[in-house]
């Protein structure tokens, strides 16, 4: 298969993980016999340094020809005083909506070799996996009218039906190929978007017969995914529900480093770990780059149907995971390992 990538490193640590994943992309181009057309462009404060603009026509283009864009983090310390519209941050906002990616994946696992990072007791997070499934381009961070005048502020919560069943069937052709189960979370017992996100799934569902459906109002599931992470395969809910619940599932897998993330439309794919620049520890070979490389791995399985090569490169992770041949966060045994030794350590895995 031919496989059309754009990269787009941004700023810090996501220059020194999106290095490591394109390694591992290679890899495994080279293993299954594939051949990746790969292009780079600017986002966030690298793109304001040279263009003056967080996210430059030229990006745009190119994530709009790509197949799919395979992002790392952006920020940098000296706009953190500047106004939110020209932050590099802006850049990725403005990636994501003109990609129209209007679902948010964001699989939560433990592996089994880093339970002792949860804070959670072991017998609980021990074989949790999970992808919440979040609406990202519709809700409450998005309705008018809003603002804020004075003591009284107004945000607008809507939802049409096109918008949630766009996200449900999504969710559900995850679920078909996983454990077949969606839960789907609410708050209709109050709020009438809920009611019709409710009707809605109900209504979805009955093309996926194969799939179990149930429902949890959104404070339920935050207690559940503490007492009981086991219970869920897909977590389907809306922008600021997910928002919410994909940082409590977070703390499940152990570190911020470790999480990948996926956010899918009808043609296009961004993929991203889930932390930051992380100004702190940028340049010093220190980033984690399981959370880029886990990207990597839902890119083939979402974007290109490449189950057989996303499941190589999760259990190389895994195997290098086993091996402890990992960077300092995740604090296991003996001496810590450099961002580009691990990388060359999934390579070799696969
Ligand atoms: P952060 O995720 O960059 O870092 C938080 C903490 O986690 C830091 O101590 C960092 O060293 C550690 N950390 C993060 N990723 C790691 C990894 N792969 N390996 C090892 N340790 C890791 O969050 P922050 O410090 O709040 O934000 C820094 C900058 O990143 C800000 O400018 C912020 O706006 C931006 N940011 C960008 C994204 C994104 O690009 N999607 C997401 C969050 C924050």
């Amino acid at each position: 298969m031919h496989l059309k990538i754009l990269l787009l490193p941004g700023d810090g640590i996501g220059v020194e993980v999106t290095n490591e994943a394109r390694r591992v992309l290679e890899a495994v181009a080279t293993k299954f016999g594939h051949t990746i057309e790969l292009s780079e462009g600017l986002l966030g404060g690298a793109a304001i340094h040279q263009t003056g603009s967080p996210l430059p026509a030229e990006t745009v283009e190119k994530a709009l020809a790509a197949d799919a864009t395979l992002m790392g983090a952006v920020g940098l310390p000296e706009f953190d005083n500047v106004s939110p519209d020209k932050r590099p941050e802006k850049g990725l906002l403005g990636l994501r909506a003109a990609l129209e990616v209007f679902a948010n994946l964001r699989p939560v696992r433990t592996w089994p070799v880093l339970v002792d990072s949860s804070p959670l007791k072991n017998h609980l997070v021990e074989g949790t996996d999970m992808i919440i499934v979040r609406e990202l381009t519709g809700g409450l961070y998005y309705g008018t009218p809003r603002g804020i005048e004075n003591d009284r502020a107004v945000n607008t919560m809507i939802y049409t039906r096109a918008e949630i069943e766009r996200v449900s069937h999504k969710a559900f052709q995850l679920a078909r190929a996983r454990r077949k189960k969606v839960t789907s979370v609410d708050k209709s017992n109050v709020i009438e978007n809920s009611q019709l996100w409710r009707r809605v799934v109900v209504d979805v569902a009955k093309q996926y017969p194969d799939v179990e459906l149930d429902h949890l109002l959104v404070d339920n599931c935050a207690m559940q995914l503490i007492l009981n992470p086991k219970r869920f395969d897909i977590v389907l809910t809306e922008n600021m529900f997910g928002d919410i619940l994909s940082d409590e599932g977070a703390v499940l897998a152990g570190s911020i480093g470790m999480l990948p993330s996926a956010s899918l439309g009808e043609k296009k794919g961004l993929y991203e770990p889930v932390h930051g620049s992380a100004p702190d520890i940028a340049g010093q070979g220190k980033a984690n780059p399981f959370g880029a490389i886990g990207s990597v791995a839902a890119m083939l399985e979402y974007t290109f149907g490449l189950t057989k090569e996303s499941a190589a490169v999760n259990a190389a992770i895994g195997k290098v995971l086993d091996s402890g041949r990992v960077t300092a966060d995740l604090k296991l045994k003996g001496a810590p390992a450099t961002t580009q030794q691990v990388g060359e350590a999934v390579c070799e895995a696969l």
